[in-house]
């Protein structure tokens, strides 16, 4: 693919007509011109996996995640405390970032806060660290007994060190209070911004609640999302049951799909593993089986539901992968469902057969990787010429789109790219199982042409743009053209949605 110089001519929110030249990118649209000199034309930037609301709440929250050590977190949030109600929050804290990495517990947060419940929540969203306030309020005491798929971590004497892993979070989480709906419009606007200033055109909402969706579809009824969003639905407790919602597409909002998960995440150990943990006795744990995901799946699709599945271990993303096929095999699953395998980082090769099927798409955020090398070193082992296997899924025909997990990683796709063509981790100057880098050309495919190809029946690149929803990011550099190493540097200079000019 080549990134286009010429002119666009733009008409009821499709490209009708290109003409190229070198130079600039000319956008007509409405009788007015618009001319980028030195600037290139792509697809529109897509992050196929992401939290628009937690982005916004993250913009605003207590940021812990620069902390390096539990006693930074408790100071920086005496600096800078955010409340819900009267508990106070934060996000982002990573033991392994820490010096000492020390796992956290309750008792410097009771020092600093006897009266006040706290949530922190670690940087994957996999585990939490609270206080006593907090687990008095949530009635989690030595005898409180341990929810399928979550664990209370106890210490010696078997009390509760105020650190809960996956499910277990909800006992207490249960009990902070919700935003509500104007708090939540603006946290996702202040979020929409951001991510367009980035040059992306469309992001991907991995499990929304459907309590949050009228949101959602207020702020595009009134005209003020400047990007598409496609939303999947919590539905791992059958929660989208509950309400009315269908597969719709409003103005640039829309529900497409049902999310679920069938394990957790690889630093709180929870991702489901054939093999033991390298650094632990544990396997991590299931969160569904496979006839509970294939009938919820089943569920779905009878409804015209996209289905996208959550699987970090090679335990978890073979039973995935087994349930799509068998769901594709028996004709549940028509031609039009899409079929998603959300993270996919550890694939045992024997189960790579199964991407044959052209319905089973791989979502993967490249920035885990070169976030969380060290960790997967020490928690896989030798397992790890498993992880992230990205040549090895486009090998098998298998078809990836891109994304980042925002607000976990940083949305910006320039630092996706980088992370795809050279897999080198932050701090670090080798690359990691560099067997598995793609290539520029894969990298910008995942990002801007297969998730158009997959959602958009007009999109034909090869037709130099013609017939295309007219969803473009100008960027400053031709992206196949310069250094390797500066692909990170890259910057949007204006994101055009619906024939809609951001300049950034
Ligand atoms: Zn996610």
């Amino acid at each position: 693919m080549l990134p286009f110089q010429g002119k666009i001519i733009i008409e009821k929110n499709r490209i009708v007509a290109t003409e190229t030249f070198p130079g600039s990118v000319l956008i007509i649209n409405k009788g007015k011109s618009n001319e980028f000199i030195n600037s290139w034309a792509y697809p529109g930037f897509v992050d196929s996996h992401g939290h628009v609301a937690a982005l916004g709440s993250k913009l605003t929250e207590l940021d812990l995640s620069k902390c390096s050590s539990d006693e930074e977190c408790v100071e920086w949030s005496l600096l800078n405390p955010r409340f819900r109600g009267v508990w106070l929050t934060g996000r982002g804290w990573n033991e392994e970032l820490w010096r000492d990495k020390i796992e956290p517990d309750l008792k410097l947060l009771d020092y600093y806060y006897p009266d006040i419940p706290v949530y922190f929540t670690r940087v994957d969203g996999h585990a939490a660290w609270v206080n006593s306030k907090a687990l008095q309020i949530a009635g989690i005491d030595e005898y409180t007994k341990e929810p399928d798929g979550g664990m209370i971590v106890k210490d010696k004497s078997g009390n509760p060190t105020g650190v809960l892993i996956d499910n277990a979070m909800d006992l207490v989480k249960k009990f902070i209070p919700r935003y509500d709906k104007n708090q939540l419009k603006e946290l996702i606007l202040s979020a929409c911004n951001n991510l367009s200033s980035f040059g992306l055109t469309q992001v991907h909402e991995m499990d929304l609640h459907p309590d949050n969706a009228g949101a959602f579809i207020e702020l595009d009824n009134e005209n003020k999302l400047p990007v598409k969003i496609k939303a999947y639905l919590s539905a791992q407790k059958d929660e989208w049951k509950n309400y009315d919602y269908t597969p719709s597409t409003y103005n640039n909002f829309s529900i497409c799909g049902l999310k679920f998960y069938t394990d957790g995440a690889l630093g709180s150990r929870g991702a489901a593993l054939f093999d033991k943990y390298n650094d632990s006795d544990s396997r991590g744990m299931m969160l569904i089986n496979e006839s509970e995901l294939f009938n919820k799946s089943k569920a779905g699709l009878e409804k015209g539901f996209h289905i996208a599945t959550h699987a970090i271990g090679d335990k978890a993303n073979s039973l995935v992968l087994k349930t799509y096929s068998k769901l594709i095999e028996e004709g549940i699953a028509n031609k039009d469902s899409i079929l998603r395998l959300e993270h996919a980082q550890t694939i045992r090769t024997e189960d790579l057969k199964y991407l044959k099927h052209k319905n089973i798409i791989i979502s993967i955020q490249p920035v885990h990787c070169i976030s969380d090398a060290p960790m997967a070193e020490k928690r896989l082992g030798d397992n790890c010429k498993y992880a992230y296997p990205w040549k090895s899924v486009l090998q098998s025909g298998g078809r990836i789109v891109a994304g980042s997990d925002f607000p976990i990683e940083s949305h910006n796709p320039f630092i996706g790219i980088d992370a795809f063509v050279r897999r080198v981790p932050f701090n670090r100057e080798d690359s990691f199982y560099p067997d598995e880098r793609i290539s520029r050309e894969e990298a910008l495919g995942a990002y801007c042409i297969t998730p158009h190809k997959i959602f958009d029946e007009g999109f034909n690149y090869s037709d130099k743009l013609v017939g295309m929803e007219a969803d473009l990011t100008i960027l400053d550099k031709n992206f196949l053209e310069f250094d390797e190493k500066d692909i990170s540097k890259t910057k949007a200079v204006v994101t055009v949605v619906n024939g809609k000019l951001i300049e950034n």
